[in-house]
């Protein structure tokens, strides 16, 4: 969805929304009261993971004492440099430095991968197959850009489920609590354009405010009238 003034690159919480790993996510949605069983209104217990959907991932996911959600400002999250890179991605294969085809300019403080595997979003692979970041590149985007403080992907996870263990370490890398580059995972890329980031903010609203390592979240962008 979007209009001249933002472009929406989240997508809601449904029934079907992928989680990493499974077939499908185990969401699931309880009828609280109920006016058809005498009560006074509707009211429902949905209960979910918090690494579901698009979502971003605090220090905390692999910190004990890493910041949490509640730890961040809004305005920490607001970011006036995006960059969007296009990288075809196979399954299971993880993003290098070499395959990014322009350099990122200097000042990006979110960068944007856009592999095209939001088109399988429905199909299983997206959850069990989906690429994911190499070392070299957690390490090549945290040693040469110290403006990066997030890094958002149209993909389920930075770990490929086909390299688990690898993912862990580029996780512990970015998210390092001393300067962390927050991982915004499954995001929708769909509509942004690469000369948008001129014009755009880009604002993430994680729907919880708690102590918690990650929270699902809105990823707006907002069309910049200051610049
Ligand atoms: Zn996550």
């Amino acid at each position: 969805m979007s209009c001249d003034n933002y472009i929406v690159l989240s997508y809601p919480i449904t029934a079907t929304t992928p989680q990493y790993g499974q077939e499908r996510s185990d969401i699931t949605i309880e009828p609280r009261k109920q006016i058809q069983n005498g009560d006074s209104s509707n009211t429902f217990r949905v209960c979910m993971e918090n690494h579901i959907g698009t979502h971003i991932d605090f220090p905390k996911h692999f910190q004990s004492n890493g910041k949490s959600v509640l730890d961040y400002e809004w305005e920490e999250l607001i970011f006036t440099e995006p960059y969007l890179c296009d990288v075809n991605l196979e399954s299971g294969q993880l993003l290098q430095a070499d395959m990014m085809e322009k350099e990122i300019p200097d000042k990006t403080d979110i960068l944007l991968i856009r592999s095209g595997w939001s088109k399988k979003r429905s199909d299983k692979v997206y959850t069990t197959e989906n690429p994911g970041i190499s070392l070299e590149f957690a390490h090549h985007i945290r040693n040469n850009y110290p403006s990066i403080r997030a890094i958002g992907f149209d993909f389920v996870s930075a770990t490929s489920f086909l390299n688990r263990e690898i993912g862990r370490d580029v996780h512990r890398i970015l998210l390092n609590d001393g300067n962390p580059i927050l991982i915004i995972e499954d995001m929708n890329l769909d509509l942004f354009k690469e000369e948008n980031r001129h014009n755009y903010i880009v604002a993430v609203f994680p729907y919880w405010k708690l102590e918690i390592d990650s929270s699902p979240c809105m990823v707006l962008a907002v069309r910049n009238h200051s610049k």
